[in-house]
C-alpha cells in the first residue's frame, strides 16, 4: 500500500473547492504522518483517545476533524485537540461543546451531522429535525455551525447512497437560503471511499476517505478497549 500515492492521485482527482479528510482511524501515526507529507491537510478522527496519541507526532502539521460518536465525557479532551467536530446530532451534546470551549477560550467550528437513512440505531439528527436543531446550537456563543455531516446507510452499491446525499444537500441548501445569524453553511461533508463518486456528483465539499488511502483496515482495531 503506497499511501503516498494513494493521496495524490485521490487530491488529482477531487475538482478545485472539494476538501479531503483522511480517515485515520486504526492508522498508526507513522501512516498519518506519509499521508500529511504527500498532501493531507485534515486527519479525521473518531476516537478522542486514538487522536491524543496521534496528535503527539503529527500535531500542528494538518488539521484534525473528529468524525466519530463523541461521548459527553470525552468533549473536554477532544476540545483541545481537534478543529472541527462534524457529528454534533443533539443540543445536550452541542451545550457541552459550548461550555468546555468557554473554559478555554476557543470557538469551534462544528457540523450537523444528519441521520439521512432515518436508521434507528445510528448517529445523527433526523433529516426533518436538522433546522430546528441549527437555531438552537446558533444561540451558542462558542460554537460556529458550518454545514452538515452524514453518513448514508453503509452500502455495497454507492448508487444506493444517492438518495441520502441528494436529501443532504436539500437540507443543506434549504438551511443556508435562512440566513440564520450565527449560521454559515460552508461544509456539507459526505462521500467515503466507495461512495465519493457519487458524493461528488451531488455536491459534497468534503470529503472524508480511509481505506483508499490507508488500505483495508484490520478491524480488531476500530474501536480501541479503552473507548466505547
Ligand atoms: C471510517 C470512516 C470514513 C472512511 O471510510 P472508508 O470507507 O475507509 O473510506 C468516513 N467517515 C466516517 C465517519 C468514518 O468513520
Amino acid at each position: 500500500m503506497d499511501i503516498q500515492q494513494n493521496v495524490r492521485q485521490i487530491l488529482s482527482e477531487l475538482p478545485d473547492g472539494v476538501r479531503l479528510v483522511a480517515a485515520a482511524k486504526t492508522r498508526t501515526p507513522a501512516e498519518i504522518l506519509e499521508a500529511v507529507t504527500a498532501g493531507v491537510k485534515i486527519i479525521g478522527e473518531n476516537y478522542v483517545q486514538e487522536a491524543a496519541r496521534a496528535y503527539e507526532v503529527v500535531g500542528g502539521k494538518a488539521e484534525w476533524h473528529f468524525i466519530g460518536h463523541l461521548q459527553k465525557n470525552k468533549v473536554k479532551k477532544a476540545v483541545g485537540i481537534f478543529d472541527m467536530i462534524e457529528t454534533v446530532d443533539s443540543v445536550e451534546l452541542a451545550r457541552e461543546i459550548d461550555k468546555r470551549c468557554a473554559q478555554i477560550g476557543k470557538t469551534m467550528p462544528v457540523l450537523i451531522e444528519v441521520n439521512s437513512g432515518r436508521e434507528a440505531q445510528k448517529s445523527g439528527v433526523f433529516p426533518e429535525a436538522t433546522e430546528a436543531l441549527a437555531r438552537e446550537m446558533a444561540a451558542f456563543p462558542n460554537l460556529r455551525v458550518m454545514g452538515l455531516m452524514t453518513m448514508g446507510p453503509l452500502a455495497g452499491d454507492p448508487e444506493n447512497s444517492r438518495p441520502y446525499f441528494v436529501a443532504t444537500r436539500e437540507i443543506f441548501e434549504q438551511i443556508k437560503r435562512l440566513n440564520l445569524p450565527g449560521i454559515e453553511m460552508k461544509y456539507l461533508s459526505m462521500g467515503m471511499t466507495n461512495s465519493y463518486k457519487v458524493a461528488l456528483e451531488e455536491g459534497t465539499n468534503m470529503v472524508r476517505i480511509g481505506t483508499r488511502l490507508f488500505g483495508e483496515r484490520d478491524y480488531e482495531k476500530t474501536a480501541p478497549a479503552n473507548e466505547e
